[in-house]
């Protein structure tokens, strides 16, 4: 029945020897039944409307096997935090050691981040850990370059934006995503200075990036990393922990 349905089921299809694994997706306002590709999970969506019946839905995704093998085959998998992952700190490689009967939180030394406590604790603690350390790398370099340009900031506040670095709202308020803790530090500096910019200058015009100039060395490279490596970092630690506001 369509009705028990619980959304984001796995489902696994067989075909021809090959074994295709989708994640099933009702969607109320769906007019017909679709595949997509969520590069960010890594898996293959099959949504169907919710009148339809999941055989239906089945039926079709089956009928598209060819396609569905070839986008898996092109994704790249997650990347947890858990013990013995390599996770970028500033974009340095540190490797996820857990102790768990330490007690001495999160700390990093010498190429490591070490988490204490239980093990089904240790991706939230990870993940509260990179939020925490975005707010202390983060906040003073925006106060600086506030300063510099004869701004306020509102409030800063951390999340986990998919699909942009940074916010800045006409009444001062900066946000960043807390993933920049895994880029270079000259990536943070320009991304920051990207949004305390629009402090000054709401638009991307000529003005705008005067000033992102004013406050930063050069802002191809940190760009370019971006643009290479950024979609990379939305990999890790996904679907561990839940309720990201
Ligand atoms: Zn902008």
């Amino acid at each position: 029945m369509a009705g028990d349905l619980k959304d984001g089921e796995t489902l696994v299809l067989k075909v021809n020897d090959r074994e295709l694994s989708v994640r099933l997706s009702e969607h109320a306002r769906a007019r017909r039944v679709s595949l997509r590709v969520d590069p960010i999970k890594g898996c293959v969506v099959l949504v169907k409307p919710r009148r339809t019946s999941k055989r239906a839905a089945i039926a079709f995704a089956i009928d598209k096997a060819d396609w569905i093998a070839a986008r898996i085959a092109e994704l790249v998998p997650p990347i947890p935090f858990s013990h013995g992952v390599e996770v970028p700190i500033l974009g340095d490689p540190h490797i996820i050691h857990h102790h768990p009967d330490a007690r001495r939180g999160v700390w990093r030394e010498a190429g490591a981040l070490n988490v204490s406590g239980t093990g089904d604790h240790l991706s939230r603690r990870v993940h509260d850990w990179f939020k925490g350390e975005a707010r202390k790398v983060i906040s003073p370099i925006a106060h600086n370059y506030a300063d510099t340009l004869g701004k306020t900031i509102a409030a800063i506040s951390l999340r986990d934006t998919r699909s942009r670095w940074g916010s800045c709202t006409s009444d001062g308020r900066l946000s960043f995503s807390w993933r920049l803790m895994m880029t270079p530090i000259n990536v943070v500096h320009y991304v920051v200075a990207h949004e305390v910019s629009h402090l000054c200058e709401l638009n991307h015009s000529a003005r705008f990036w005067k000033t992102v100039d004013q406050l930063i060395e050069d802002r191809r490279p940190p760009t370019a990393w971006l643009k290479e490596h950024g979609g990379d970092l939305h990999r890790y630690g996904l679907d561990d922990w839940k309720s990201e506001p």
